[in-house]
């Protein structure tokens, strides 16, 4: 733990506008907002950069088709439908953020029913609700990997897209390095200050010192809960959604990304496709199959996900394959019978003069969270006013490797 207060009288005392607390996608996309604002922002992060959920998201940036497949528009769709034409503007060099180099993996995603649930499919897309988001694909049009006679279903291409994340998270991360800082809890705490604004005491060696900011925004997903409390703070409450993705290592030679529809509202399984360093290619297993496999064991869980690829495309053949599982959680705002949260979520903390608690609660909604919390900064009148660099005696933190890496990685 860090020093006593009685070196209070000696440490060095630094000064940030905004310092954020977790270098996941909303934490690093905030940090870009505010410098481009003129904050002087840096960004504290305990792991890796894009730990927990963002390396292990599925990087599809979509305009909320599959929210909104009970027929009904709801919240979160209205929120998200514009997003795709956002974050491709930005890969363009053309948004807000210029994320050139940032890896593609696919610019479509595809939602697909198996013969039982088409007809679901055809009433879904021809109302009002898909406005013209997607087009029904066949014959030559399907996807490589549904392109077998034993197929028999219906299929629409979807203008949403998919982004190599680790590669997001790097381009996002290295124009500010000077900025981002690994910090160790064990030697750094929150103190609260004769004003009531918390500020953070970080020990090094024999020294410390004392970092002021006018806010902290906790943009650490699940590392928010503990935050909060540590903090003192009377809300807001996070919930946690477990899911349990599958992995299957294979040399099948078709990529595909998209969702299976089948009775339910959530798609029955969605099949994302990652690179290996060594060439192989991993699929990337979630939807229902994911959120009913969290209370499953592995191998348990493994099973179910052969038995749904073998029914789903009996025509591809996964006997070689290796398979693996990633028990990961979302991290959100708690909801009313803790239901999927429509939207980004900032607000003040309750019983904190300065603390900002945010959760994207998608990847695709980063940019959304960063302008709300802009705009909680304004409303509030906290404008740019410092402009030194804090030297501050902490390394620069890793990026986080993808799961298909660290599962497979000795292999
Ligand atoms: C399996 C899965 C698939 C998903 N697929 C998609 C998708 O395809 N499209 C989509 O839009 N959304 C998707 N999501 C949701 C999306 O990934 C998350 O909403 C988003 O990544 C959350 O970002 P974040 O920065 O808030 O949190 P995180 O990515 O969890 O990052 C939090 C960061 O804070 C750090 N941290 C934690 N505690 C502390 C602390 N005490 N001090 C300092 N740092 C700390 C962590 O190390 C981490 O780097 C998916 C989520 C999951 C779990």
């Amino acid at each position: 733990m860090p020093a006593s207060s009685d070196t209070t009288n000696t440490r060095d005392k630094v000064q940030t506008d905004i310092t954020i607390i977790g270098g996941g996608i909303a934490g690093l996309w905030l940090l870009h907002r505010l410098c481009n604002a003129g904050y002087n922002a840096i960004l504290l992060e305990s792991k890796a950069l894009g730990s927990d959920q963002s390396v292990a998201s599925q990087g599809m940036i979509h305009g909320g088709i599959k929210y909104t497949l009970s027929g009904l528009l709801t919240g979160a769709s209205e929120a998200i439908a514009d997003m795709p034409g956002y974050w491709r503007k930005c890969l363009q060099g053309e948004g807000e953020i210029d994320l050139r180099g940032c890896k593609l993996l696919s610019d479509h995603f595809y939602l697909w029913s198996s013969a039982k649930t088409t007809s679901r499919l055809s009433t879904f897309f021809a109302s009002k609700a898909t406005r013209g988001r997607a087009d029904k694909v066949s014959g030559k049009q399907l996807p490589p990997l549904l392109q077998s006679p034993e197929f028999s279903g219906s299929v629409y291409k979807l203008v949403d897209m998919v982004l190599d994340v680790p590669s997001l998270v790097r381009q996002l991360a290295e124009p500010l390095q000077s900025r981002i800082f690994q910090v160790d809890w064990q030697t750094a705490e929150f103190q609260r200050q004769p004003d009531g604004c918390h500020a953070i005491e970080i020990v090094s060696g024999e020294k410390s010192l004392l970092l002021n900011s006018s806010a902290i925004v906790l943009t650490a997903g699940r590392g928010n809960g503990d935050l909060l409390k540590q903090l003192g703070a009377s809300s807001p409450t996070m919930q946690t959604r477990p899911l349990q993705q599958v992995l299957v290592k294979h040399r099948h030679p078709q990529r595909f990304f998209g969702h299976c529809l089948g009775a339910e509202t959530t798609p029955r399984v969605t099949i994302s496709s990652h690179s290996c360093d060594d060439g192989s290619q991993v699929w990337y297993l979630g939807g229902s199959l994911a959120e009913k496999g969290a209370s499953q064991s592995s191998d348990e869980l493994i099973r179910c996900a052969q038995h749904e690829l073998a029914e789903l495309l009996p025509w591809v053949d996964l006997s070689e394959a290796q398979w693996a599982t990633l028990p990961v959680e979302r991290a959100e705002p708690l909801q009313r019978n803790f239901a999927r949260p429509d939207q980004a979520y900032a607000d003040w903390a309750g019983n904190c003069k300065n603390v900002i608690a945010a959760w994207p609660t998608k990847l695709t909604l980063a940019p959304n969270l960063s302008t709300q919390i802009v705009d909680l900064l304004t409303q509030k009148g906290i404008k740019p006013l410092y402009s030194a660099l804090p030297n501050l005696p902490l390394k620069t933190p890793d990026i986080a490797p993808p799961p298909w890496q660290t599962l497979f990685g000795g292999e």
